[in-house]
């Protein structure tokens, strides 16, 4: 039966495909004392069987989609599979404590897992406890006779459906057959809604229910553009859907002919409109979209994409390229923001009632220098090739901002001693997210070369509501004249110093802020590689002059997200 839902427009496009359920099965089971432990070792090695078979498969798959690096992870796995100390610690719980298989399995991984995770000094060693984990979900799973989710095996066209999705599940999809997703929980700039934006692949999140509503092969209509989802839809949805579709496809073609330009208002005024990207792979976006430089290079996939901490020459050589690639146009480079959202398998993190107030960014780097100055090594060694400006996220404080650039500035001279080229017109900026230093920007402006307004957090810091809760979605308010306010004081304190002043949270892109943005006098606007086009041809259209009117509209005379965004709607049009 036909079902509509409503979610959250999270990544622009519309498709219709068969749904595959991105969940995790229920996995629960009870200890139990066997009588026989010989069936019960034989049912054990059944499962580690099936579970090396589907491994291997998806080993396969991994590194046909994903590329070897990405694969290798899966040999780490039937390496445990393949441990006699693993199996063998297994098989003796059965034998001599009678423990049914799961129950076996269950203590002796959880054994190992402690293991691992309290050798605090060695990395690697610690990463073997993720290993552990994955491992022993899939025998267990196998044991109880149900399946797990495998997205890299998926191989026709699918709409993915999940409760959530982490960065790096979001990582792992195959755009050539996932062709959108739809969860449960989630806001428009939790990291998953923007990783699907850089990839291209139409997204609705938060419709708080779709796991419960729709089954593994029905049919599901998605519209990226709207929020909207139906199940099981009627030929006429169908129609509706590719009539939009077709609209939407037309529309990219007209601004596909910008490409090339530079980004010019009506009264001609050159504004740069920016990319924001998480790994190298992404600059076929960046160039296929004809960005104007990148306004945000999240250097934390990089740590997320690799089994242990990237090297200094890892590092370096995932900088140099896009820094070449780019070259003479600038690139941000955003220093490590772990934490929030966002985990490191191999670096543990203390358990945290509020990760988004916590150990995260610029708090971990000033407090593990060790990861930090190999980045900043491996940065200063790519400043060569390119312009690199560097900036440091989560940035509450002055002191931090000194603290992050002295040990920039110590290791600059470290490799300068040793006689290594480094580009001596570096750019340190920070990203504005945090309300403290929001409010206090006039005298940040001293200090550094250069603002970026993280948007994404910026609001949920200012609102106090937390950016991937769907219950508090409708505090997302980035036209809410508080916030306008803390954006306006951010841009006019930057320019009282001779300082200029960028956007790469979100806002940036959307077409209903840009214009108060202009009006505001913004210098530089970084966004989903996919909507750099769509804001060229929106500013191509627009004069600054009356935008500022606008601008002083929206900041002093309206009380209202909804009021500034009925007023601009007016204003220009759309
Ligand atoms: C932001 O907070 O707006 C931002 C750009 O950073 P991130 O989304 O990675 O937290
Ligand atoms: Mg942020």
């Amino acid at each position: 039966m036909t079902k509509q839902l409503k979610g959250i427009a999270a990544s622009d496009g519309i498709a219709t495909a068969k749904a595959y359920m991105l969940v995790q099965p229920d996995l629960s089971f009870s200890k139990a004392s066997i009588d026989d432990p010989k069936k019960e070792i034989d049912r054990l090695h059944s499962a580690l069987d099936q579970s090396n078979a589907e491994l291997k498969l998806i080993r396969e798959k991994a590194a046909e989609s994903l590329g070897e690096e990405e694969a290798q992870v899966f040999d780490a796995h039937m390496m445990i599979l393949a441990d006699p100390e693993f199996t063998g610690a297994v098989e003796s719980k059965i034998s001599d404590d009678h423990e049914n298989a799961e129950a076996a399995l269950k203590d002796v991984s959880d054994m190992f897992i402690a293991t691992f995770e309290a050798m605090t000094d060695n990395a690697y060693m610690q990463e073997r406890a993720a290993d552990v984990r994955d491992v022993s979900t899939r025998v267990l799973a196998h044991l109880l006779g149900v399946s797990l989710p495998n997205p890299a095996l998926i191989n026709e066209e699918v709409i993915v459906i999940a409760h959530d999705l982490t960065p790096s599940d979001t990582a792992q999809l195959n755009k050539k057959f996932v062709k959108a997703f739809v969860t449960d929980i989630g806001g428009r700039t939790a990291h998953s809604a923007i990783m699907a934006r850089s990839l291209e692949i139409p997204a609705v999140v938060g419709t708080q229910s779709i796991t419960q509503d729709v089954k593994d092969g029905q049919m599901v209509a998605v519209d990226g553009l709207t929020g909207d989802v139906i199940v099981e839809p009627s030929a006429d949805d169908i129609a509706r859907f590719q009539k939009e579709a077709d609209a939407y496809a037309k529309q990219k073609a007209e601004w596909e002919t910008l490409k090339t330009a530079t980004s010019i208002t009506a009264d001609g005024k050159h504004y740069d409109v920016a990319a924001n990207i998480g790994t190298p792979k992404d600059l076929d976006g960046v160039l296929a979209n004809g960005a104007e430089g990148i306004g945000l290079y999240r250097t934390e996939f990089l740590y997320m994409d690799s089994a242990e901490l990237p090297t200094e020459d890892d590092q370096f050589e995932a900088y140099k390229k896009v820094l070449e690639t780019m070259s003479p146009k600038p690139v941000v480079v955003r220093t490590m923001d772990i934490g929030g959202d966002k985990h490191l398998p191999y670096l543990p993190l203390p358990e945290e009632d509020n990760p988004f107030l916590g150990y995260r960014a610029i708090r971990i780097s000033l407090d593990r220098q060790d990861i930090f100055r190999t980045q900043l090594r491996a940065l200063l060694r790519a400043s060569a090739f390119g312009t690199l400006r560097i900036m440091f996220p989560m940035i509450a404080t002055i002191q931090e901002f000194e603290a992050a650039k002295a040990i920039f500035l110590e290791e600059k001279a470290n490799l300068q001693k040793d006689g290594v080229k480094v580009a001596d017109d570096i750019q340190l900026g920070i990203m504005i997210e945090i309300p403290a230093a929001a409010v206090l920007a006039d005298q940040f402006a001293k200090h550094v070369d250069f603002f970026s307004i993280g948007t994404n957090d910026l609001i949920q810091y200012t609102m106090a509501a937390d950016r991937g809760n769907e219950h508090v979605s409708y505090l997302y308010q980035p036209y809410n004249p508080s916030i306008l306010r803390l954006v306006k004081h951010v841009i006019d304190s930057a320019h009282k110093e001779g300082k200029w002043a960028g956007m790469c949270g979100e806002a940036a892109g959307d077409p209903i802020m840009v214009p108060i943005l202009l009006g505001m006098g913004l210098d530089e606007y970084s966004m989903s590689a996919t909507s750099v086009l769509k804001i060229r041809s929106l500013m191509k259209r627009l004069s600054t002059a009356d935008m500022a009117k606008l601008a002083d509209q929206a900041l002093n005379e309206s009380i209202s997200n909804d009021e500034n965004l009925a007023l601009v709607k007016k204003t220009t049009d759309q």
